[in-house]
């Protein structure tokens, strides 16, 4: 009996010591170790930081790559002036109105950059040419310090924070999908009684001259998206060290990768001119096992909703392939996300950078949601979850969602072998921790 015990008790003294050295080497240094309602870890390198940041006009994605090389997708920020931006439809400027949609991201990105003394991007890429995604200039708009234009989201973003490069979907030609400098097309949307046509090309005109004035000026490149090239963005500081790491655009302005090499193929029909949704950038980054996917607001369903196979969802998905994490094309439009496309990047993860009250359809989301397209269980994560959609989505709400309001991070460590998401509170300048789910292995 004396000796059974004598065991317990140095199984005991060994567990305890056992316990004190995970404790003290392990878990110290481990990422998942997020406190909730504390600040989020600072990034490190190895890390894959996907900051999806939310102002409630519109989209913004600061990422941080493992070597510290940052790049922004889009920044947003639609007009108050338009009719509906300030009604229940649309979300409120978060986390206050004291400052503009384009300011609250640039606050957002030198609270988080690596680089605290002198945050620059090195890649600023804007998918399309929509206000949710690049602002609008109108009465209220800031004017410029470099030139006599003013500048309203991504302009006023680049405004503080220095880009080394910009690339959009059309320069230099801005062919698609009409030929936008000529004085023709200008001198049409001029005219037009349409809101947005005269929106556009107020925002556009003044958006020209701020490529040029930051080229000349500080001597930021501009380029067009060249797709299906993995050299276009890449790691700037230690590309040896992360050799499993790439960036692919996988389609914008009207053509896409068709999965190796420098195959390139169109999409869509010589002569016909898709929206400027369709045209938007999509890009895939891969860090060893993990697959990230980001599209823009590409469609896929037709005009009855039923998935249309010669769209431009249809067409890419494949190319793509299985990613674990994705956002939803188009906010969740009740266009997006068609079955095939749904059945084929299948993410465990779908983050829903949204803004408005039809975010996410209905029919969306019973489709990312569901089993019999692909198996597993996911997680889904929104910026902005508007009241009007919690009342059409009902109780289910509580069951799909992990998160609804907030910015949504991804953190990829381990070479990429993990990850896990992180929301951060949007309510405040402070960012606090406000839910962590994870590690997932990605797969
Ligand atoms: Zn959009």
């Amino acid at each position: 009996m004396f000796k059974i015990m004598k065991i317990f008790a140095k199984i005991a003294v060994l567990t305890g010591y056992l316990s004190w050295f995970f404790s003290v080497f392990c878990l110290a240094d481990d990422p998942f170790q997020i406190v909730m309602g504390d600040y989020l870890p600072q990034w490190q390198k190895g890390y894959l930081d996907l900051h999806h940041i939310s102002t409630g006009r519109g989209d913004a994605a600061f990422i941080i790559f493992p070597d510290g090389t940052t790049l922004l997708i889009d920044a947003g920020d639609i007009s108050e002036i338009r009719p509906r931006t300030l009604t229940a439809r649309n979300a409120r400027l978060k986390p206050d109105n004291t400052k503009t949609a384009g300011e609250w991201i640039a606050d957002y990105i030198q609270q988080f950059h690596p680089d605290k003394s002198a945050p620059r991007l090195d890649y600023a890429l804007l998918t399309h040419f929509h206000e949710d995604h690049m602002g609008e200039i109108d009465k209220t708009s800031k004017p410029s310090k470099l030139g006599n234009f003013l500048i309203s989201g991504m302009t006023e973003v680049v405004e503080t924070i220095s880009v080394h490069t910009f690339i959009d979907r059309a320069w230099p030609d801005y062919s698609l999908p009409e030929p936008m400098q000529t004085k023709a097309f200008r001198e049409k949307m001029k005219r037009s009684e349409d809101f947005d046509d005269k929106s556009f090309m107020a925002t556009m005109e003044a958006y020209w001259q701020f490529l040029k004035a930051h080229g000349k000026k500080h001597g930021m490149i501009v380029q067009g998206i060249k797709v299906g090239s993995n050299q276009q963005i890449r790691l700037q500081k230690q590309q040896k060290a992360f050799p499993s790491f790439s960036v692919i655009p996988i389609h914008g302005n009207g053509l896409a990768w068709a999965g190796w090499e420098n195959s390139i193929f169109s999409l869509f029909d010589n002569g016909k001119t898709p929206g400027e949704n369709n045209l938007s950038i999509g890009i895939r980054i891969r860090y060893g096992m993990f697959d990230y996917y980001t599209g823009g607001d590409i469609s896929g369903n037709d005009d009855y909703g039923s998935p249309d196979f010669s769209s431009e969802e249809a067409k890419v998905a494949p190319v793509i392939g299985p990613v674990d994490v994705a956002t939803l094309n188009h906010h969740g439009n009740s266009d997006s996300q068609s079955s095939v496309y749904v059945r084929t990047i299948r993410p465990r993860v779908w983050v829903q950078q949204s803004w408005s009250s039809d975010h996410p359809g209905d029919d969306v989301l019973s489709r990312i949601m569901s089993n019999s397209l692909y198996p597993g269980r996911r997680f889904l994560f929104a910026n902005n979850l508007l009241e009007a959609t919690k009342n059409v989505i009902g109780s289910k709400v509580n069951r799909v969602y992990n998160a609804t309001s907030g910015h949504i991070v991804v953190r990829v460590f381990d070479g990429g072998k993990r990850y896990q998401i992180i929301v951060l509170n949007d309510s405040d300048t402070e960012r606090k921790v406000s839910a962590v789910s994870g590690p997932f292995n990605a797969r």
